[in-house]
């Protein structure tokens, strides 16, 4: 038995295409090579002819996307002789960090706000032996924090202001393309810092201009770091599109909102660290940003959960709730392919998904007769 083509994480598969040494330790937990999932009741239920393909990132090794720019940016720290690395988080890049920091053995600092990140990324904080520390302060307030300490302490920052983060979260990019055999009409993220957006368009980018020398002029976001030759482009390429809660919604507003609120807590960012970035994506791609209600956020993830079984957390449903506003106005035409990249796992926020799923459970005694009626009433 040959174990050959064994699947090992996406630094192997795309060693080529990323900024790793041959000698380099790779710091793995098998990320990325995730689902992408082609809707099928969705577009019947809301009577549109239209391929829309969700991108399940939730099934990456903690959960969310921020595994395929962790694994870059620790195996980058560890290569460098760094003994420690910090963030600031709504979640799930402490998560990340977390877990990846207890692979390679080093020391994790994940700079959380108080009371307002879900419990499983907590719990999984903590659970990977990180030192915590929560701050009576939103994310924003942290990472300006974290700027602040690294300055000075032996840290390595791996929020997505790491060059390398954005480098493996391309890969997502990658994968889309070698799946369809083309990019898609239409990309759509939900948006926080705006490293995703950011880093799919790299992704796109690289992938269909083919691997090259890098021409720093033509790529203006990945500081040396990716492999775009620049000049032609020969494969078709996605027009971005990101959303945002519309209580923290910096992109819509045209300036950074300093009280951020939604119930999408991972993307609760007032202060986005990639804004120019951003805004370059929209122009080169032919974009938009938008913005969501809550409750429009929570509807579509309760219709991801009910009518496909895909159960995603509430800021990853915001690029399902953006598009189907977008088919509703026309922006987005009937016939297009979509890609919506769901970010991370509905089991990140039990408390979120208990609070608003239609069916309570049933209590009944503990006999037959009581069971059986329990069905019939409800089949
Ligand atoms: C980090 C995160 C986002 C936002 O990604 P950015 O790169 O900050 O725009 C969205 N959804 C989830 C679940 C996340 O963890």
């Amino acid at each position: 038995m040959s174990f050959r083509s064994r699947y090992t994480g996406l630094i192997d598969r795309y060693r080529d295409r990323l900024p790793i040494r041959d000698d380099d330790r790779v710091i793995s937990l098998g990320e990325g090579n995730t689902p992408l999932i082609r809707l099928q009741n969705v577009p019947r239920a809301i009577g549109k002819d239209v391929d829309i393909y969700v991108k399940y990132e939730g099934l990456n090794p903690t959960g969310s996307f921020k595994d395929r720019g962790m694994t870059m940016a620790v195996t980058q720290a560890v290569n460098a002789g760094s003994k420690a690395i910090i963030c600031a988080s709504t979640g799930n890049t402490s998560a990340a960090a977390a877990a990846y920091a207890a692979r390679a053995g080093i020391t994790a600092f994940v700079v959380i706000p108080e009371g307002k990140i879900a419990q499983g990324k907590l719990a999984q904080a903590m659970m990977h032996g990180s030192v915590v520390i929560q701050i009576q302060g939103n994310f924003d307030d942290g990472m300006r924090l974290v700027k602040e300490v690294a300055e000075s302490a032996p840290v390595t920052i791996v929020n997505s202001v790491n060059p390398y983060r954005l480098q493996g979260q391309k890969t997502a990019a990658f994968e889309i393309i070698e799946e369809l055999g083309r990019a898609p009409d239409y990309h759509s993220l939900p948006v926080g810092n705006a490293g995703n957006i950011t880093a799919h368009w790299i992704g796109y980018c690289e992938y269909t201009s083919g691997s090259g020398d890098h021409v720093t002029e033509a790529c203006a976001f990945c500081q040396g770091h990716c492999k775009f030759a620049g000049g032609a482009v020969t494969g078709n390429r996605p027009v971005m599109v990101g959303y945002q809660a519309a209580g923290s919604a910096p992109f819509m507003r045209g300036e950074m909102v300093d009280q951020p609120e939604t119930v999408a807590t991972a993307i609760r960012i007032g202060h986005p660290q990639s804004w120019v970035h951003a805004w370059k994506v929209k122009e080169e791609s032919g974009g938009w940003f938008d913005e969501c209600s809550d409750e429009a956020i929570l509807a579509a993830q309760k219709l991801l959960a009910e009518k496909e079984g895909v159960f995603c957390e509430p800021a990853s449903a915001t690029s399902l709730a953006g598009v189907l506003q977008d088919l509703e106005s026309g922006r987005i035409a009937e016939g297009s392919s979509i890609v919506c990249t769901l970010t991370g796992h509905g089991l990140k926020d039990p408390d979120t998904a208990i609070a608003q799923s239609s069916r309570a459970p049933i209590v009944v005694k503990a006999e037959r007769g009581a069971v059986e009626q329990a069905i019939l009433a409800n089949l």
